[in-house]
């Protein structure tokens, strides 16, 4: 028998462990090493591939089906500034998106799952997943094997907008897809006093970073949520010099495939029109980063009806935001959810502090949603 108030001590004392140890993507070894201590104290069979260099992959139970329980385990190259007792002891690294969180919850699931180990009706597969901010490592995990022969997968991020004790589920995209673009012109330098001697890559970046927003208000359904961003500019170097080369990047998010194909066309089409139309050239780089975390209808019903017997049930707001859990949401049937850590900074800022409160029914939800689904699927 598991006594809530000594489980939430001890998550709660993991975090700060963890909290004070943060690594950054796929240098995570020493949480690694500690991840997979605490498992096997618990009598989980350690499966970590040898490809993984970092993370941890651990099961209990047995046989179908197999349920997975992902947390995501990397830290931030940014300098805290919560000035909290147990901060970052590693300079310029800071679990600034609360991954730290997420763990030590799912560490709270490992010691109630495994207190029922013969009773599970299957197999939970814990996934301490590296690389997380640089949308690798759910990847890796996947080409290691790690959602192999997997029925449902569920996981969550915490939401500093939500209360501790409330969480968010629906059905469909709760996270963004991310692009990521760049676009160099190529004009020809000259100097500032004689323009007409050159081709200008200022004047047509300014003009396209503007004609650029009219994919969002001109080209998407105004149905459909989609953001383009520019956000970094950078041509020239001095006040009299029209510069040869002027380049920009962003990023583009978007919850549908329609919306990200339609972003992506009409991207591409605005820049090669305006390079054409100031008679400069301009290559385009487009990265596709993670795709949509989607939320499987059926398993999202189960979900929300056991995470609304025992906690505080919300309809969230989805997110701009990417996650690299949708790499798993696109394989296996999957439910991920907002749960709140009532903190006053949002993701990625150094004066994250995370709510402990809402520790507790984060490890609670896990194990309840997985128990449900080892018992039904
Ligand atoms: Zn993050
Ligand atoms: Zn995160």
């Amino acid at each position: 028998m598991v006594i809530d108030t000594q489980l939430e001590k001890e998550i709660i004392q993991k975090r700060h462990f963890l909290h004070q140890h943060p690594e950054i993507s796929d240098q995570e070894f020493t949480t690694t090493k500690f991840l997979t201590q605490e498992l096997k104290k618990l009598g989980y069979r350690i499966i970590t591939p040898s490809s993984l260099n970092t993370g941890v992959i651990a099961e209990i139970g047995k046989g179908q089906p197999i349920v997975g329980l992902r947390s995501d385990i990397d830290a931030l190259p940014i300098e805290e500034t919560t000035h909290l007792p147990f901060a970052s002891q590693n300079t310029g690294v800071m679990h600034a998106c609360g991954h730290d969180f997420h763990m030590a919850a799912l560490l709270g699931a490992a010691v109630l799952l495994a207190a029922e180990k013969d009773s599970l009706g299957g197999t939970a597969r814990l996934i301490f997943q590296p690389a997380e901010e640089t949308h690798s490592g759910a990847q890796e995990v996947e080409a290691a094997g790690g959602i192999k022969d997997m029925d449902a997968i569920i996981g969550f991020h915490n939401k500093p907008d939500l209360n501790a004790g409330e969480i968010g589920i629906l059905p469909g995209g709760l996270m963004a897809a991310v692009d990521q673009f760049k676009v160099v012109f190529h004009g020809i330098g000259t100097h500032a006093a004689m323009p007409q001697l050159g081709r200008d890559s200022i004047l047509v970046l300014a003009t396209t970073v503007s004609a650029l927003q009219s994919i969002v208000s001109r080209s998407e359904d105004p149905q459909q949520s989609a953001v383009v961003s520019v956000t970094h500019i950078a041509g020239g170097n001095t006040w009299n010099v029209l510069p040869e080369e002027a380049w920009f990047e962003g990023t583009v998010r978007t919850f549908s495939k329609s919306a990200r194909q339609t972003a992506q066309e009409r991207f591409k089409e605005i820049v090669a029109g305006q390079a054409a139309s100031f008679g400069v050239r301009a290559s385009v780089e487009w990265i596709a980063g993670p795709d949509v975390v989607n939320n499987d209808e059926e398993l999202t019903r189960i979900a929300a009806d056991e995470t609304k017997k025992h906690l505080k049930l919300v309809f969230p707001q989805p997110s701009n935001a990417g996650e690299d859990f949708s790499y798993f949401s696109q394989r296996v049937p999957s439910v991920f959810a907002f749960i709140g850590s009532n903190a006053s900074s949002d993701w990625h800022h150094s004066d994250l502090k995370v709510d402990d409160a809402g520790l507790l029914p984060a490890a609670k939800w896990y194990y309840w949603v997985a128990k449900r689904f080892l018992r039904e699927l």
